[in-house]
This record gives C-alpha cells, sequence and structure tokens, in this order.
C-alpha cells in the first residue's frame, strides 16, 4: 500500500526534497494511523524543506510539524476510527514522519481530540502558528497582564505567529501595538485589530539596558536584539512571551529590565507543551478567535505546492497562515 507525501533524504550531505509514493510498511511506529486532510507550512517545515536549519534530527524524513484529520486505525483507548484529531509538535516532521503526507502514524498520547468549533481545514488555518500564539497570550494572562496594564506589542507581527496573537489579543480587549518590517501592509493588520503600527527598524538594531516604558506585555516571533529592546522598553512587573528566532536565536541584553523594573521573561515552547495545557488553548482558540478573520488571510495550497510555499516563507514572502490541502 502506498501514499502520496514529501520525503526528505540526506546522503553524504546530498539533500533532497521530493513528492512521491511512500510505503505504509516505512511508516514509523505509532499506535495510531490518520488520513491527514490537511497541514500547513510553518517557519520550522520552511527551515527542513529548504535544508536551512537542522530541523530534521533523522533521516529520511516526512516534513509537516503538524496536521488535522480522521483516525483511520487506532490501538489507543483514547482513539477509535473516525474520530478528527489535531497534531501540533512532538517532534513529528522533526524525529518523526510528519503532516505533509496522505498518512501519519503516531502515538496516540500526542493527538489532541479536534474541538467540534473547527472542521480539520480550520484547525490548520489556526496551525501550530496560531496554537503557539495562543499560548504566549495564556502566558502573559499567567502573569497577571490584562487589558487595563497598558498596550502590549507583537512582534513579526505580520507573520503566522504574530497575525494570530495580534488577533487573539485584540478580541479579549487588550490595546495591541504589531511591529513589522512590512508598514506598507498596516491595514492588514488594524484588519486584525492592531491599534498601531511600529517599524520593525526602530526595534532589530543593538539597543540601550533600558528604554522608554512602552507596553506592559509583549508576544516576541522575533529574538535576538529585538527580543532585547522589547524587554528595555517593558513597563515596570510587565512580561515577555518568548516564542520565535526570526531575526537570530541570540538574546543580546542586559540585567537591568529583570532587576530594576520586575520584568519576566516567560519562554514558549510548543512542541513539547504537556497535554493539558494543549487541551486548554484549543479550547480557548474556539472561544476567542475570530475565525472569519483568519481566514481571510489565509491561502490554500496543494500538497505540490509546499516546497514552493517553504522557500517563500524563508525569503519573507509569505504573509498570515499558508493551509496544505493534502489531497488538493
Ligand atoms: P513567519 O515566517 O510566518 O513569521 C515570522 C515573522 O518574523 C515575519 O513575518 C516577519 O514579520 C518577522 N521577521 C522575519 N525576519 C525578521 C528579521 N530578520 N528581523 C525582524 N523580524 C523578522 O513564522 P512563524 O510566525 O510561523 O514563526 C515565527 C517564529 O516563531 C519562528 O522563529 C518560529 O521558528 C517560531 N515558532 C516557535 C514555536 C515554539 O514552540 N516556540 C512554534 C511556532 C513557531 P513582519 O513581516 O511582520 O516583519
Amino acid at each position: 500500500m502506498t501514499f502520496k507525501g514529501w520525503k526528505l533524504t540526506k546522503d553524504d550531505d546530498a539533500f533532497s526534497c521530493a513528492l512521491g509514493d511512500l510505503e505504509e510498511s516505512e511508516m514509523m511506529d505509532g499506535d495510531v494511523t490518520v488520513d491527514v486532510q490537511y497541514s500547513t507550512i510553518n517557519y520550522k517545515d520552511g527551515l527542513a524543506m529548504t535544508n536551512k536549519g537542522p530541523v530534521v534530527r533523522r533521516w529520511p524524513m516526512v516534513p509537516g510539524i503538524d496536521f488535522a484529520g480522521p483516525v483511520s486505525d487506532s490501538s489507543h483507548p483514547e482513539f477509535k476510527a473516525g474520530d478528527m484529531v489535531v497534531l501540533n509538535g512532538w517532534g513529528v516532521g522533526e524525529t518523526h514522519w510528519g503532516g505533509l503526507a496522505q498518512k501519519a502514524r503516531v502515538k496516540g498520547d500526542w493527538l489532541v481530540p479536534l474541538p467540534d468549533t473547527f472542521t480539520p481545514a480550520q484547525a490548520m488555518t489556526i496551525g501550530t502558528a496560531g496554537y503557539t500564539a495562543m499560548l504566549c497570550v495564556m502566558k502573559l494572562q499567567d502573569h497577571g497582564v490584562t487589558p487595563d496594564s497598558g498596550d502590549v506589542l507583537v512582534t513579526g507581527a505580520a507573520g503566522g505567529v504574530g497575525s494570530v496573537a495580534v488577533s487573539i489579543l485584540a478580541t479579549l480587549g487588550y490595546r495591541v501595538l504589531a511591529a513589522t518590517g512590512r508598514e506598507a501592509d498596516a491595514d492588514y493588520l488594524k484588519d486584525l485589530g492592531a491599534a498601531d503600527i511600529i517599524p520593525r527598524a526602530e526595534l532589530s538594531e543593538k539597543g540601550r539596558p533600558l528604554g522608554k516604558e512602552r507596553w506592559a506585555g509583549a508576544v516576541d516571533a522575533v529574538g535576538s536584539h529585538t527580543l532585547a529592546n522589547v524587554l528595555a522598553s517593558t513597563k515596570y512587573g510587565g512580561t515577555v512571551a518568548a516564542c520565535g528566532l526570526a531575526q537570530g536565536a541570540d538574546l543580546p541584553t542586559y540585567v537591568m529590565p529583570f532587576i530594576l523594573r520586575g520584568v519576566t521573561l516567560a519562554g514558549v515552547d510548543s512542541v513539547m507543551c504537556p497535554k493539558p495545557t494543549r487541551m486548554e488553548a484549543w479550547k480557548k482558540l474556539g472561544e476567542c478567535l475570530p475565525l472569519d478573520k483568519l481566514e481571510a488571510i489565509t491561502s490554500t495550497v496543494g500538497l505540490a505546492d509546499a516546497e514552493r510555499v517553504a522557500q517563500d516563507i524563508m525569503n519573507g514572502k509569505v504573509r498570515g497562515r499558508v493551509v496544505v490541502d493534502i489531497n488538493g
């Protein structure tokens, strides 16, 4: 039995990324098999499919860090054939065959039942980017950042994580500042709920240990000097949820925001996030994400287009979300 999927291989440093027929007998171990209907192209998938970052740690690999669809076969007590499920992370697309294929076999413990509020296509419109955005918002809430605390900043705002974070925060009543390099796209971000736009360049160069207090909280998808500058301008007692490294993995910061303003730097990891927190994030997404706005910033491509989109995301050409219709 074969099924269509992308396969990444590396032999003696020769990398290849090809769409073809995969054998069911080649699939990795797992107690649930899913007929994948939709996946997405995340930044990490871009790194993996273009071989620009060390995402894949086992070869050959099927890329795709998230997917949604019905269970076709299960020996896991919580799932039976026909159940709709969603998967984010757990090393899928990195160490375990992923979602850019018609079938995926994984551990049932990694799966979340798809909330009734979403179709599989909508779940992937949200994708790992949106679920991570929700984890970041939850982190700000856990640390007491409320709409009354002051403005909140989102960096990398026109990207996948950033767009959804802007939309969720605005829906929850926060006044959102959106930092972007695509100032021409200000209307796009304002439609999502941003109150004001901050040019990316204002934050991306080496800055001072402390700046004017400008925001009570921030969701940072960018890292490097941007995150350092975000910390330096966070208000007394504020929190910054850090989830990304689009500018760089370094963090050239000072201790002043922490020791003089009591600022919290809160890390967000979606990959190994415990199941109860995932379930809560998906439930909250069902409650406070305006899907119509998200769908308006989503494009859908067929499986064959995945590699082209992976290159686009690495070249900063993708705005919003891209869903992959696996059978399209
Ligand atoms: P996207 O590529 O969709 O968005 C990244 C955005 O970052 C871009 O749209 C751009 O925003 C901004 N950006 C890109 N390059 C630079 C740069 N050199 N300097 C400053 N800003 C830049 O990616 P995602 O939204 O999917 O992911 C964002 C980050 O979050 C990635 O680093 C990803 O690896 C990480 N991530 C982490 C997760 C976790 O579990 N911690 C889960 C998911 C993602 P704009 O166009 O507005 O300027």
